[in-house]
């Protein structure tokens, strides 16, 4: 079985093509390095031990797309490629829609045209909005308030209504919560661009000394200690989930929607002070007001997928600080040195 996975050599992508060679699939990797460098190829045939092929090609190129296609038998696809900043998506929401939106009509356009029609999709737990309680399901209303989340939202409206035009997709879209975490080999994470959005590798920054403290956004929301919970999940359990999602849409006619979780909710100051106990290294921080559109609270139900895919995330928060520090510390300077 051959599998397009496009984004490839992001942070997910990465770890997702990892365990699909392992599982034994073929990986071809699409991405335009626009937010991830060509060396991660290297470090997944270094953990891997596998071969395969890569493009650097824009999803929305769509002549070159399609050559992809000739040039491979392929099963599958499982889409990653897009952008995530959501403050970047909020000053430039064209450039969001057309990469998000755009690329993914694109890809399934072009899908379509070779008969390709089966595919994971990356959204995000993003789309709940701010008005639903956690843990949240899969049913609950969706909303946004921003143009990265209202970019999900779309491309799963769309998603659902190629399924409904033509019954021979096979679709399942992936709602993530918090990926964290890192291979255990350290060979490969996460590795923003600049000052990064998310918590985790703002810590990691602080620990390896590149950035002096953390800043909290917000102590007053109505939690146990005043700061924002969510549901982190190692990445290699999410890559996980892919391949249960991947063997569904195999074998199943489906348009399914998939929490990936892990149920349990840290606040911010929980998840410095695991990091601390796993690693040994403080992280000094200050307080400050709250992030505009930041929720209070947002956690998994993850049941729909322990149910229907028998796939549960395995890592604790232990393995997720271990793993994020050794990735960091291993690659202080993530992949730009190389
Ligand atoms: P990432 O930026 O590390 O990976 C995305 C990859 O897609 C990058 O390598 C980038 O170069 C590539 N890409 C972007 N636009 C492209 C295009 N037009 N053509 C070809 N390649 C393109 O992000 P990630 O964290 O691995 O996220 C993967 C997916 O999961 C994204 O769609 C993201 O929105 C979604 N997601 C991520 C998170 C998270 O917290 N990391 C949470 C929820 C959803
Ligand atoms: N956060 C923080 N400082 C930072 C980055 C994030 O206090 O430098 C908080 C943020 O307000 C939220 C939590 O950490 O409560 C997780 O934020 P992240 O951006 O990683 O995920 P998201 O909010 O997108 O779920």
């Amino acid at each position: 079985m051959n599998i397009l996975v496009t984004g490839g050599t992001g942070y997910i992508g990465s770890h997702t093509a990892v365990e699909l060679l392992n599982e034994g699939y073929g990986v071809i990797l699409l991405d335009n390095f626009s937010n991830s460098k060509p060396e991660v190829i290297n470090r997944i045939k270094r953990i891997t031990g596998k071969d395969f092929r890569s493009y650097n090609i824009d999803l929305l190129d769509k002549k070159r797309l399609g050559k992809v296609f000739e040039e491979n038998q392929l099963d599958a696809v499982i889409h990653f490629a897009g952008f995530k900043a959501v403050g970047e998506s909020v000053a430039n929401p064209i450039k969001y829609y057309q990469n998000n939106v755009v690329g993914t009509l694109v890809l399934c356009e072009t899908m379509s045209r070779y008969s390709v029609k089966k595919l994971v999709f990356s959204s995000s737990a993003t789309v709940y909005g701010t008005d639903n309680n956690s843990p949240l399901t899969e049913d609950m209303t969706l909303s946004t308030n921003n143009p990265y989340g209202s970019s999900k939202m779309i491309i799963e409206m769309i998603l659902r209504d190629l399924y409904y035009s033509d019954r021979e997709w096979r679709v399942s879209i992936l709602r993530y919560f918090n990926p964290i975490g890192a291979h255990e080999s350290g060979l490969i994470g996460e590795d923003p661009n600049g000052e990064p959005n998310n918590l985790m590798p703002y810590i990691t920054q602080v620990a390896v000394g590149t950035r002096n403290k953390l800043t909290i956004f917000g102590n007053d929301y109505p939690t146990h200690d005043g700061t924002g919970i969510r549901d982190y999940i190692h990445v290699v359990d999410l890559a996980k989930g892919h391949i249960k999602a991947l063997e569904r849409v195999l074998v199943e006619p489906c348009i399914d929607v998939f929490n990936l979780g892990t149920g349990i909710g840290y606040s911010v100051l929980d998840l410095i002070r695991h990091f601390e106990e796993s690693t040994g290294i403080k992280i000094p921080f200050v307080l400050s007001g709250r992030r505009p559109g930041d929720v209070a609270v947002c956690y998994a139900n993850p049941e729909k997928a322990a149910k229907t895919l028998n796939w549960k995330a395995e890592k604790d928060i232990h393995d997720m600080c271990r793993d994020s520090w050794r990735w960091q510390s291993k690659n202080p300077d993530g992949y730009k040195l190389v």
